[in-house]
């Protein structure tokens, strides 16, 4: 089981998340975050931003072919998913639906609100079913792949 305190993000590839969930807006958008983990932290490297195919304003799903595509292209890449970054209705909160998915998909969740895409919080689901907060630290260096 991972365990992360603390999640690295380029600024870079934070502005295309915030500009696919605006693209997306009011449904609910999805990034997937591939990266490395060092030391409880994770640094996010490369971003995909596949489409809401529920085009729903309380849920979202990747078509599992693309799904299948990223991740072939992390594993490539010797990347790892380390986050998975969406919007959903206020407030940044993981829903009971997220819960279970972050069961199935252990990494950091980041969840914004779709209002405000900018501000997102960071979430680690543990084994006791716990969540832990997880710190997102912004950057404007970039160690992109
Ligand atoms: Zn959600």
């Amino acid at each position: 089981m991972i365990d992360i305190d603390s999640i690295v993000i380029p600024e870079k590839l934070f502005e295309k998340m915030v500009k696919h969930a605006k693209n997306t807006a009011p449904y609910e958008s999805v990034s997937i975050i591939a990266g490395t983990i060092k030391d409880k932290q994770a640094l996010a490297e490369k971003v995909f931003t596949p489409e809401n195919i529920d085009k729903s304003t309380v849920s979202f799903t990747v078509d599992p072919l693309i799904l299948l595509e990223i991740y072939t292209k992390i594993d490539e890449s010797d990347m790892e998913v380390v986050g998975i970054f969406h919007t959903h209705p206020a407030p940044p909160f993981p829903s009971g639906t997220d819960k279970r998915f972050m069961e199935v998909n252990p990494s950091v969740w980041l969840i914004s609100s779709t209002s405000e895409p900018t501000k997102p919080k960071g979430y680690l689901l543990r084994e006791n079913g716990k969540l832990k907060n997880v710190e997102i630290i912004f950057t404007d260096k970039t160690t992109l792949k």
